[in-house]
């Protein structure tokens, strides 16, 4: 079920010194920006040390990549670094059945966890819109789920991480051994060292059953209503009309759910959603002009129109639930050559979430939105340092690429986010001005501080961290 996200490496060698590199050109899952960088995908954790230890002594930079399944630059390594894949570094460790604890390498993906463990009754604490991100990744942009005013972030569930750092040392961080690395770790955009391994609680469940709710809402009052008498439910989430305007600004569908032992209906089982999920895949790019302001506003009126009034509750199994997208492969493509850009903030709560309404109005007014649009309440946990999620509202939206005239949008947007003290998901940006960063993040220059210490000449770099001045 997995989809590539960049090309394989190409047999372009290099000076001796790096002879075993190979360049390749490689993206985030917005396929823009694209970079080219001398890559290696190690076989194992043995091999992967050793090309640590020759960056080391050649004084070079590097970055890990995953998955790509950052959108922007985040996951790409910066000019003249490179890129050590960890796509192969998925072995489990060490597995304690009685308290689901896991110790596994950096690379081990969501979708391996949950293969590996469902049928021996436990599942992942935290999971994101597709199940094909490594466990590093989630904790280098600690990712949030739906679950997140019940059960906080992806850091939460994790105890341990081992990390080869800088100085050419392996060194372990928890609670009681280097906290402060640790902490710098979580959301430190692969930026603090190359995780080797890490140890995550995963969570007792029944089976793959979700027991789901699905509720049209009308209005952003009605999602706020709706949402306020959820508490109950685990997850929460809701696409949402970025298109609609006036009296039905902030349309939508809600979905609300818990693990259950429920069985889930026969039409719904992962099984036979993975045996069609093939065939369901776009091949290659399309013309950007199949996805206009137009088709997104009749995709939309469809998709919103097609859900029966009021509410409608069924048994589901995990994978329609959580992760709807993967069983579109390389759905990414849609956007064309240009690549796509998300636009994902957090603003906090207010008496008329006049924040949310601005934005959504701005969006509504260029037509620019697509149909892949989310709001979501996050609870109260938050992690400071570059962690994105904090008690609020965070809205999500896919935009083509549009060039200029999107990036104007974005600025706009970004200054309503500001204005209430809201910030930008780094793990889905690929623009955010280094000014405005240092506003939307202000703990960021003592994230950086722990940075530098632990990596005083710049080892690990990427595109992210030289744009936002966070490597400099
Ligand atoms: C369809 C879709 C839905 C999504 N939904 C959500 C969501 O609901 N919530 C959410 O929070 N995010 C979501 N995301 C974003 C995604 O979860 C994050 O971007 C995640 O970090 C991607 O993981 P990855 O393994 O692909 O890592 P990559 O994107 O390859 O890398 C992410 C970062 O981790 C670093 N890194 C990776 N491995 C290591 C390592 N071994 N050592 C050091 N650094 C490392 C990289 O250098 C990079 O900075 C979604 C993405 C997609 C495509």
């Amino acid at each position: 079920m997995e989809a590539p996200t960049s090309s394989p490496p190409t047999s372009t060698s290099t000076s001796s010194s790096l002879s075993s590199w190979s360049e390749q050109r490689l993206w985030g899952w917005g396929r823009y920006p694209q970079v080219k960088a001398l890559s290696v995908n190690p076989e194992n954790l043995d091999q992967a040390q050793q090309r640590l230890q020759s960056v080391v002594e050649q004084s070079s930079s590097v970055l890990a990549f995953a998955h790509g399944r950052s959108y922007g630059d985040s996951g790409l390594p910066a000019e003249g670094a490179l890129a050590i894949h960890t796509r192969r570094l998925n072995k489990i460790i060490d597995f304690n059945p009685e308290t689901g604890w896991v110790r596994c390498e950096a690379g081990v993906s969501i979708y391996e966890l949950i293969q590996t463990f469902l049928p021996r009754g436990y599942f992942p604490p935290v999971v994101p819109g597709t199940q094909f991100v490594t466990v590093a990744g989630a904790l280098c942009n600690d990712i949030h789920g739906k679950n997140h005013h019940h059960d906080g972030t992806f850091a939460d569930h994790v105890r341990a991480v081992e990390l080869f750092t800088s100085g050419g040392e392996v060194v372990t961080c928890d609670a009681g051994q280097h906290p402060e690395l640790f902490w710098a770790t979580v959301a430190g955009l692969g930026l603090t060292g190359f995780i080797l391994s890490l140890e995550l609680k995963l969570v007792k469940v029944n089976g793959p059953g979700i027991s789901m709710e699905s509720i049209k809402v009308r209005d952003l009052d009605h999602f706020f209503e709706v949402s306020a008498e959820s508490g109950e439910f685990t997850h929460t989430v809701s696409w949402i009309d970025c298109v609609a305007k006036g009296s039905k600004l902030g349309r939508g569908i809600f979905m609300r759910g818990r693990h259950s032992d429920d069985r889930p209906a026969p039409r719904f089982l992962g099984k036979m959603a993975s045996a069609i999920s093939p065939l369901m895949s776009v091949p290659f790019s399309m013309p950007n002009a199949l996805l206009n302001p137009l088709t997104i506003k009749a995709f939309n009126t469809l998709y919103y129109g097609k859900h029966p009034q009021g509410e409608l509750s069924q048994s589901v199994s995990y994978e329609p639930f959580f992760f709807p997208l993967d069983f579109v492969r390389g759905w990414n493509k849609i956007y064309g050559r240009r690549g796509f850009l998300q636009y994902q903030m957090v603003v906090p709560k207010t008496e008329n979430n006049q924040a949310i309404r601005d934005i959504l109005t701005e969006i509504s007014a260029t037509g620019m939105g697509s149909f892949l649009a989310v709001i979501k309440e996050f609870g109260e946990r938050q992690h400071g340092g570059l962690s994105f999620p904090s008690p609020g509202v965070t809205l999500a939206l896919d935009f083509p690429n549009y060039g200029a005239e999107l990036m104007a949008l974005f600025d706009r947007l970004d200054r309503i986010v500001m204005r209430v003290g809201g910030r930008v998901y780094l793990g889905k940006d690929a623009r955010l001005p280094r000014a405005h960063f240092k506003e939307m993040y202000p703990e960021w220059a003592k994230w950086k501080e722990v940075r530098d210490q632990w990596d005083p000449r710049g080892m690990f770099r990427s595109r992210m961290g030289e744009r936002l001045g966070l490597t400099l």
